[in-house]
């Protein structure tokens, strides 16, 4: 076995050797715990027959330990300077693969169609780079790319959104946007003393469950996310509010949308966050043939 990436003097080694600054507009804070980055990829629950899609390999120290678990990783790292550090530190993982491109401009599928021949089961595991977090996210959700989920290091703070049941402060159109593709749920809490440089919010990993079938029918997505995120516009409006406000010459369709939200069983007066995605799925099929 060789000697790991993610120990606090090895990395300080291999930025020093190869004279790397930091750049915080890359959301770059690297891992320095060993134990951590197992544990987060025990979540993943990774055979050797799987293949490992990460989003910012860094200097490697995730992509050694997928490497050591998976058949094969496939990193996508932006930042072209760390390529020649990844070829040093993965030269003993032959079954790795870095794309050196912007995982948001990348076509994913084509990758995963190119590197991963053969390999059935696929996991995205990644500490995110915290400035476009929700967008890496939404995007390896809505390509609908063939992946049994995502276990991610992200923000705390994003992480009690995107895993947040009805009710709660925290419950919004993000967390419905997620968790009707998948399962959510927020698997450990992260102290800042496992990164370098430190970074300046709590962290959280979440694992994501890409569900069979949505969590709900609806006849439009695009109608139903634009009714959940009117629905929340402004969290201390009503429903109605919101959607008359919201929604394209609402305040003229008020009569519609409370036609729709009697046809959908969902009192008027009620808040955004007090609907299940049930619900929402329900309210926006009701308004559909008055919007298109
Ligand atoms: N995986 C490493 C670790 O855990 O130590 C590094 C994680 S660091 C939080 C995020 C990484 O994502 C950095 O290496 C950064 O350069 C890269 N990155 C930032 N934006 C990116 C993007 N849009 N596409 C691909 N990689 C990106």
């Amino acid at each position: 076995m060789h000697k790991d990436i993610a120990t606090p003097a090895r990395t300080k080694a291999i930025l020093d050797k190869y004279g790397f600054s930091f750049k915080k507009s890359l959301g770059q804070n690297f891992l320095i715990d060993t134990n951590i980055l197992r544990r987060i990829v025990d979540h993943a629950d990774l055979t050797e027959e799987s293949g490992a899609i990460e989003i910012g390999p860094g200097i490697g120290a995730l992509t050694e330990q997928l490497a050591r678990r998976s058949k094969k990783v496939l990193a996508f790292e932006i930042d072209q300077r760390l390529l020649p550090i990844l070829e040093e530190t993965l030269s003993p993982y032959p079954n790795t693969a870095i794309i050196n491109k912007d995982v948001l401009k990348a076509d994913v599928s084509a990758a995963i169609e190119k590197e991963f021949n053969g390999i059935q089961d696929i996991m995205v595991v990644a500490n995110l780079p915290y400035y476009v977090t929700t967008p890496i996210i939404m995007k390896l959700l809505e390509d609908k790319l063939p992946i049994r989920g995502i276990v991610c290091m992200l923000q705390k703070e994003v992480a009690d959104r995107i895993s947040a049941r009805p009710g709660t402060k925290d419950y919004g159109s993000l967390s419905i946007a997620i968790q009707y593709y998948t399962e959510a749920e927020t698997a450990m809490i992260v102290p800042k003393t496992v990164f370098v440089p430190q970074p300046n919010v709590d962290s959280a990993v979440i694992k994501l469950t890409k569900r069979k079938e949505p969590a709900v029918a609806v006849k439009s997505e695009p109608f139903f996310f634009q009714v959940t995120k009117s629905s929340f516009a402004q969290r201390r409006k009503t429903l109605l509010n919101n959607l008359t406000s919201q929604l394209p010459e609402g305040k003229q369709k008020k009569e519609q949308i409370l036609s729709a939200l009697e046809l959908a069983e969902i009192e008027p007066g009620r808040r955004g966050e007090t609907l299940s995605i049930e619900e929402f799925g329900r309210l926006s099929d009701a308004l559909l043939p008055y919007f298109s």
